[in-house]
């Protein structure tokens, strides 16, 4: 296509003429014809130059190309005058028309160009001028540029060029534009190091001068790509260049006063970045005094904005180069230990006691492969992200075996008669009345407690001059003479009596009655003396004495909104400032030890009153260490989780003695995933003793300066899975407190203890009327010696006619269970809002009981969650990993349930709804987990026959109906793919061995939403509350769709809805709940881009490598 111009047209003609000639001659014997060819190309060259744009016609430029492209002569004028049309040319239109150049084979003529006059002694310094230049421009756009330079052998070339003329700035500097997108590629890195290059860099760009300041730069990018190598790293090191690197840049720091040559100072930063990827560079690093040159020249940055490159690139040197210590623990395996029945042999348990002691933490510090020579361009930041990336592809599991069905049930039924006694429901005839008293109450049946201990409760009553001998803490809380503060230990505690007592205090709490806000009203399933009898029978490793104020008094949730803290920028960068000056000024920092678990004796450390208070033994507290660093500032140690040493993300732990009007920094230094929703809004919790007392009994969202990074605390690989070179990560917040001698705690999320979820049923029970049927089992004792609790709720039978005793006994069953995860308590708020609906009045709680059976495990770990452990049961294992072949005595509470689902196969009566209730703590809403084959195989593009692929939806229809009524729900973050990782979770074993088509695991988040009607809020225990009841209203829409027709109906029915758009069409009026302005339905989700994630699997980082990227040059082309 030709724009119609009309002075363009007799110039594009004649153009053209020339062109045809050219041709004439290349096809003829040109070398003879030289002269004719030099004429002709001058005339091309002054016509493009003279007409400009009107010249640069599509036809024209492309015709050109192929002439000039098969040019074949070795007259050095005529080359000259190509490449000067050539230059013309690809100046105009920018990367298209480079494009189309390398395209037709561009880069391999200029190359093959550059060889043959390279060879004339001396080469025309022109020709290479120009030569440098046109590849410079080539270069960028042609993917495989890299590769023909050196199989040309090119790259010697320009190398001589380049040594042959340091002083030639002209010429110097097309060169230096070609070699450094030569570096970007590793093996001509290699290379060229080889061969000096580094060497001749560094010759360039030192000492400092403010002349040729563009050669320069080109040649800092040049560096920094070579020292991508390991090897040409290890080079600049040996050279003695780190100090020559960190004095240029302190040289420019100071000159470049009016910030003019930023790419200057980033290049050379990107080089120090670079060559202290390797243990050599880093340790040259601090031998040349970079922290402190670093640190010092960032600080000077730090207020003008426009720096912040350069500040980012300096802190993640330093971040980098900081010495790993270790943990300030005497080891990492938890201070508890539990005495297993039997250790399997290949267990985790048992690697973990055979290490000879001292080395289960060792200090790390090597590259990941030091001793080979594999020269990889990893940056060190982000290799462990772009591992948990790429698993989550990985995973999915391409056995078509194991996505269906399993044959053999694996028990036999004489094994599984014995469950038949918690099924009594399916066999129970009402025709006597003792039998409808639904039998063992289970708070009754919890067995008494062992060793019989003092409990110590949050009164002052409980003193007694028997307990005055053992240990006792002074009461901070003295309100207007009442001491409020529990007192305690002794019996079979570990802790000693001689530790803290504070003699003339003790009368402080003698008689004192604690002022219990009264919640009755609020809270109707709290109730403080209940709960206080629940932890009579709760038993924990440590054997706790102590109750916790918020678990006594309760939790109401606030009546304000709660928003997702906006990130203040530049937080993480102040944080990891603030760590850095830890090392450059060790004179500032106390390093006061003020609690420590690891002193059994005496875990608080009495001081002067300098220093806050802490406690964390109590169900559910794991604070492990406590260091003050600074006066107002707290390093935190969680302990691991009982049995691993591993395992830190849920704390609870208690600080008193503050000071009113401080801000005060804490910092969380062993947290382990590598990104927390504390960097996406979320807050922790904090709950204050005196706002409790005062009426407001709550955990609020809490602190500020919030961010969560990778600190320079080494991880042993003992603990990270044999993986190298990891660090922990810091939870940093800070916060201020209102009240003068407040006792206050803190929390990942609302706690929600054992001892509460026993306190909970016991209060069920109260909620019973003639039509529930209620029943409470214990369905096992755990290796902690608690009992594990199972429910039964249905409807009671409308009468005991034939009719209706049958319709009883023939109600589809609802398997749920929660809280296999301690840490994570949002599951346990979920499904005390299940059972509240449940045993509730409304009309749909009647109608869900008159059509199911539900059977629910409320909590598969009590021991994990009484000891305060995040992920595992006592054994040290993970439980829901446990369910292809849970062991009966290790892992009682699984085996026993699986039971229980493999006896209701056997009788057909398998679950027409399993669901696991867990959280998430990486990503925001509600959502769930499912099985489907087909969508795996989708995912994984296995092949597969089609008979593989007939698979109904109706695993869709429960998370459809809850997208379009639960206000957390996000369709559009569930997922219903079946991983590897995942096969021995409850989810998969379910589906796949009891044959459950809707098995689920339901994640909670931690932090809150970002759609429907909570978009930006924190989420509460109100919301997970109803999050648990909208799941029963989703379960009776489903009996709904379910009871409309027969079952080979159903499957059609659901495809159908799942199709719908419209959600309104098959919602009855009767469906709606009660609180209906709850419901929103905008919030319908669509499913078309669901991302499938793991259920604790990776997501996107923020990197801070990726955020500073300011150079224009960094060019990033690999083969
Ligand atoms: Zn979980």
């Amino acid at each position: 296509y030709e724009k119609p111009n009309s002075a363009g047209v007799p110039s594009n003609s004649r153009v053209l003429m020339l062109l045809g000639q050219l041709e004439k001659i290349n096809g003829e014997a040109m070398v003879r014809d030289a002269e004719t060819a030099r004429q002709v190309t001058a005339k091309i060259l002054h016509l493009i130059q003279t007409q400009g744009e009107s010249a640069h016609t599509p036809t024209c430029h492309a015709t050109s190309y192929s002439v000039v492209l098969c040019i074949n002569t070795r007259d050095v004028q005529t080359i000259l005058n190509i490449l000067y049309i050539l230059s013309e040319l690809l100046t105009v239109g920018r990367g298209r028309r480079v494009g189309v150049f390398v395209s037709k084979g561009g880069t391999g003529i200029l190359f093959q160009i550059l060889l043959s006059n390279s060879k004339e002694l001396p080469p025309s310094e022109e020709l290479m001028l120009q030569l440098h230049s046109l590849l410079a421009k080539v270069g960028s756009k042609d993917r495989k540029f890299g590769v023909k330079a050196r199989l040309s052998g090119a790259l010697n070339v320009t190398v001589n060029l380049v040594k042959q003329n340091l002083q030639n700035a002209k010429l110097l500097l097309p060169c230096l534009q070609v070699l450094r997108v030569y570096s970007t590629n590793s093996v001509n890195a290699i290379s060229l190091g080889k061969n000096g290059v580094v060497e001749l860099m560094f010759k360039i760009i030192a000492p400092y001068s403010k002349k040729n300041t563009s050669l320069l730069k080109v040649a800092l990018d040049a560096l920094g790509a070579l020292l991508k190598s390991k090897t040409n790293a290890r080079r600049a090191v040996d050279g003695g260049h780190v100090p020559v690197l960190l004095a240029l840049y302190l040289d420019w720091h100071r000159n470049d006063t009016r910030h003019r040559h930023m790419l200057i100072r980033k290049g050379l930063l990107v080089s120090l970045r670079n060559i202290t990827n390797i243990k050599l560079g880093r340790k040259a690093f601090l031998e040349a005094d970079g922290m402190r040159i670093l640190y010092n020249s960032s600080t000077e940055c730090l207020p003008v904005r426009t720096l912040d490159p350069l500040v980012n690139t300096s802190s993640l040197i330093m971040r980098k180069c900081f010495p790993k210590n270790r943990l300030p623990l005497p080891t990492i395996k938890s201070a508890f230990q539990y005495q297993l029945p039997h250790v399997p042999a290949a267990g985790p348990v048992a690697q973990l006691y055979s290490q000879p002691p001292g080395v289960d933490d060792v200090v790390d510090e090597s590259d990941d492969n030091d001793e080979t020579e594999a020269d990889t361009e990893n940056d060190t930041e982000n290799e462990e992200d772009e591992k948990d990336h790429h698993t989550s592809n990985d995973d999915i599991e391409t056995d078509l075996n194991k996505l269906h069905p399993k044959k053999n049930p694996g028990r036999p039924f004489e094994e599984l008669r014995v469950y038949e006694r918690f099924f009594s429901e399916l066999s129970e005839d009402f025709q006597t009345a003792s039998s409808t008293s639904s039998s063992s109450s289970f708070s009754s049946s919890t067995a008494p407690p062992r060793s019989p201990r003092p409990i110590i409760v949050p009164t002052a009553q409980a003193l007694s001059p028997k307990l005055s001998a053992t240990r006792q803490i002074q009461s901070p809380l003295l309100l207007g003479g009442i001491a409020t503060r529990r007192v305690g230990g002794g019996g079979g505690s570990n802790w000693g009596s001689d530790c803290g007592s504070e003699g003339p205090e003790d009368e402080a709490g003698e008689g004192a009655v604690l002022e219990v806000p009264d919640t009755a009203l609020l809270l109707p399933l709290h109730d403080p003396d209940v709960y206080v009898e629940m932890v009579k029978g709760t038993h924990s490793v440590p054997q706790y004495a102590e109750v916790a104020y918020p678990d006594y008094f309760g939790h109401i949730t606030p009546t304000f909104r709660e928003p997702h803290q906006e990130r203040v920028y530049g937080v993480q960068r102040s944080k990891i400032f603030q760590d850095i000056e830890r090392l450059i000024h060790p004179n500032d920092i106390l390093d006061k030890v003020v609690y420590d678990l690891d002193i059994p004796s005496c875990p608080v450390i009495e001081d002067d009153g300098e220093s806050l208070k802490f406690n964390s033994q109590f169900e559910s507290g794991n604070l492990r260490k406590a260091i003050q660093v600074r006066k107002y500032e707290y390093d935190l140690v969680l302990n691991s989780d009982i049995n691993s040493n591993h395992y830190h993300q849920w704390f609870y732990f208690e600080v008193s003695g503050m000071r009113v009007g401080t801000t005060y920094r804490f910092n969380i230094i062993n947290c382990e995933k590598s990104n927390s929703q504390f960097n996406y809004g979320m807050q922790v919790l904090m709950y204050s003793v005196q706002e409790a007392i005062s009426g407001r009994p709550r955990w609020v969202r809490t602190g500020t300066d919030i961010c969560y990074y990778k600190n320079h605390f080494a991880r042993s690989s003992i603990a990270a899975g044999g993986q190298k070179g990891k660090s922990y990560y810091t939870l940093t917040f800070s916060t201020s407190f209102r009240h003068k001698d407040d006792v206050c705690y803190f929390a990942y999320h609302y706690p929600y203890t054992y001892s509460t979820l026993k306190m909970h049923l016991s209060k069920l029970e109260a909620l019973r009327t003639p039509q529930i049927y209620l029943r409470q089992d214990v369905l096992c004792e755990t290796l902690g010696g608690n009992s594990c609790p199972l429910l039964t709720i249905t409807a009671m039978p409308e009468s005991n006619s034939n009719d209706h005793i049958c319709q009883f006994r023939n109600r589809p069953l609802i398997f749920l269970s929660a809280r296999v995860h301690p840490g994570e308590t949002n599951a346990s708020w979920v499904m005390k809002g299940t059972l509240e609906f449940l045993m509730g009045t409304s009309p749909l709680a009647s109608s869900l009981r008159e059509a199911y059976i539900f059977k629910i495990v409320p909590m598969l770990n009590p021991d994990g969650v009484v000891n305060g452990n995040h992920r595992c049961s006592l054994s040290g294992e993970d439980l829901n990993r446990q369910w292809q072949n849970p062991n009966p005595e290790l892992h009682p509470t699984i085996y026993h349930t699986k039971s229980l689902l493999q006896y209701l196969a056997h009788i057909q009566r398998a679950p027409l709804v399993f669901c696991d209730y867990h959280g998430h703590s990486r990503k925001k809403n509600v959502f769930m987990y499912g099985c489907s084959v087909k969508e795996t195989v989708w995912q994984s593009n296995i092949s597969a026959t089609s008979s593989d692929l007939q698979e109904d939806l109706g695993y869709r229809a429960l998370p459809k109906i809850l997208s379009q009524i639960a206000p957390a729900f996000s369709m559009a973050s569930c997922s219903f793919v079946v991983e590897r990782s995942k096969e021995s979770t409850a989810r998969v074993v379910v589906w796949r061995e009891i044959g459950v088509q809707r098995s689920y695991t339901m994640e909670s988040t931690l932090c809150g939403c970002d759609q429907g009607k909570y978009k930006g809020l924190q989420i509460g225990t109100r919301e997970l509350e109803e999050m648990g009841a909208q799941f029963c209203v989703a379960l009776l829409r489903l009996k709904r769709l379910t009871g409309l027709r027969n079952h080979q109906h159903l499957l059609d029915l659901e495809s159908d809805i799942i199709g719908s758009h419209c959600p309104t069409t098959y919602v009855m009026d009767e469906d709606e709940p009660s609180f209906l302005e709850a419901i929103d339905y905008s919030a319908e989700s669509n499913d078309e881009d669901a991302e499938p994630e793991n259920e604790h699997g990776s997501e996107a980082h923020e990197n801070p490598d990726h955020l500073d990227h300011l150079s224009d040059s960094e060019t990033n082309h690999r083969d």
